[in-house]
């Protein structure tokens, strides 16, 4: 049987890093009820896809062993939604200049551990660059890539320019390119706007009350 991999851009990938952008994908995280992007190991791989972390190629044969093994599939699932929370709860910790938890410094370095014994450097047009074995066969590959992501940032100089998204409940990951350190929000279109309009209409309504 033919798994069909949808090919339209479902996720917002606006964090600018790829470990932030796994972070990204529970949304309205400060709401009653954050809605989870993550809700089937399919989704995990589709992500995975629009992210670049793996190929058309590759996503549809992991759909296909996951359908074989769905019960290590869920596993999987579950360990990829641990691992994002991990590394959520240490980004948000940093960019609000306080120390992440030891306990999620622990659950990201037993992923890079294991991530790690599958790493390789394979040449490219340019010289060189990361690789991975067995992404053909396990079906947890995809997580190698974004967990080596957080611990390459983690360890960086660029760590301060981690930001959490201003808007009241999104809670959104992204790093701060701009000149002037000013960015705000996780995406304007979305957060931006919507941060705008609660402030113009609060605007309206204060000054109504006023005449
Ligand atoms: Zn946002």
């Amino acid at each position: 049987m033919e798994v069909n991999v949808k090919q339209e851009q479902i996720f917002d990938l606006t964090g600018g890093l790829l470990c932030l952008d796994f972070a990204n994908t529970l949304d309205d995280r400060t709401d009653v009820h954050p809605q989870e992007l993550l809700n089937s190991y399919n989704d995990l791989v589709l992500w995975s896809q629009q992210a670049d972390v793996l190929t058309e190629k590759e996503a549809r044969r992991l759909l296909e062993k996951a359908a074989q093994r769905p019960s290590e599939a869920t596993r999987v699932l579950k360990r990829a939604v641990e691992v994002r929370e991990a590394i959520f709860r240490i980004f948000k910790a940093i960019a609000e200049d306080e120390s992440p938890e030891d306990e999620d410094l622990i659950t990201l370095s037993a992923m890079v551990a294991e991530a790690q014994k599958h790493a390789q450097i394979v040449p490219n047009t340019n010289g060189f660059r990361w690789d991975w074995t067995d992404k053909r066969s396990d079906l947890d590959c995809m997580l190698w890539p974004v967990v080596r992501s957080a611990a390459d940032f983690l360890t960086s100089d660029e760590l301060e320019t981690v930001r959490v998204c201003a808007s009241d409940s999104c809670d959104w990951l992204f790093i701060d390119t701009s000149k002037n350190h000013s960015r705000r929000w996780c995406n304007m279109k979305s957060c931006g706007n919507r941060e705008k309009a609660r402030r113009y209409y609060s605007r309206k309504k204060s000054s109504s009350a006023v005449s």
